[in-house]
């Protein structure tokens, strides 16, 4: 039996696109048609502009062919000392009536106690039938406890260009693990969370899905991509206890899953690799490096009963 994770299930084409973008719409500092010709320059399929508090509808480089993905990036404060906050990207359909929320509206931050107290937040993107993701955890200095305040939430950063280039924080899922360990369903996103041009290209995401907002929305619900800074992943399967991962030249090539610690596979060219998954696994994913250091994931393969019947 062969168990394909759903990112590689279909014939559709990969569209490349970035989930969370700022403009002069808030604190970035390039205009919404800059940042949009950017990246339909850099050949992008798709784009959010995510700006702070204030949701966008507006595509402002048709021309261009990019697709405009309406968004915006809501903010829960916690109590100090530091940095101690919950940032949540919201992105929905671009057919208004599929979509709670309007063009140019405006939110407050919100000031809480615990992230608990942020569930309104939460609970407002998903009422307006937007997909939530959890953003940069390091840099929001989360702990565990905060991601899991949002019992219901399927996406979160595992790399974020801006917090990457400016801090050196939100460079890998240090978290996914855990939740992923403890039974949770999430998936992992790289974005480039762009406050300035440079910071843009450099985090992204490949979407198996049509080129429109409801069907891109559908495939990130059901984990149909792959998070990378640049190599690209052909397939991710499990078939007869093995994990295969076929993929770009790379340098580096690691399995990660429960508790188990994996040779890593090193070379000059590896174009894919395979392990044997250890009973009792309930999840297997895949990370991969160049030879330029950019590493791409995959997202996880869940394995369910059969796999866990295995257990000795
Ligand atoms: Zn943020
Ligand atoms: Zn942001």
């Amino acid at each position: 039996m062969i168990i394909r994770q759903a990112a590689f299930v279909g014939d559709v084409p990969f569209l490349k696109g970035n989930l969370h973008t700022h403009t002069t719409r808030s604190d970035g500092l390039s205009s919404p048609e800059t940042v949009m010709r950017q990246y339909a320059h850099m050949g992008y399929d798709f784009l959010a502009l995510t700006d702070h508090r204030r949701y966008n509808f507006t595509n402002y480089a048709p021309d261009t062919g990019l697709l405009l993905l309406p968004g915006m990036e809501l903010d829960a404060n916690l109590p100090g000392p530091g940095n101690h906050v919950v940032h949540m990207v919201s992105l929905g359909s671009d057919r208004k009536e599929s979509n709670g929320f309007s063009h140019d509206q405006t939110f407050g931050s919100f000031f809480v106690d615990t992230a608990e107290a942020a569930l309104p937040m939460f609970a407002s993107i998903v009422e307006a039938h937007n997909l939530p993701i959890f953003c940069h955890p390091e840099w929001s200095g989360n702990t565990i406890d905060d991601i899991r305040a949002f019992p219901d939430i399927s996406l979160m950063e595992l790399w974020n260009s801006g917090c990457a280039v400016e801090n050196g924080l939100d460079m890998h899922g240090a978290y996914w693990d855990e939740l992923l360990n403890s039974g949770r369903r999430i998936y992992g996103v790289a974005t480039d969370d762009g406050h300035q041009l440079a910071h843009n290209g450099l985090g992204f995401v490949r979407v198996r899905a049509e080129k429109n907002a409801d069907s891109i929305l559908d495939a990130l619900r059901r984990g149909a991509f792959y998070a990378s800074c640049g190599p690209t992943i052909q397939d991710f399967y499990v078939e007869d206890g093995q994990a295969v991962i076929v993929c770009s030249p790379v340098s580096l090539i690691r399995f990660r899953h429960f508790r188990v610690p994996y040779m890593q596979a090193t070379g000059s060219s590896l174009k894919g690799h395979q392990v044997s998954v250890s009973p009792g696994t309930s999840y297997i994913r895949a990370e991969i490096i160049d030879s330029e250091g950019r590493m791409a994931w995959t997202n996880p393969i869940f394995l369910g009963e059969e796999m866990s019947k295995e257990r000795p």
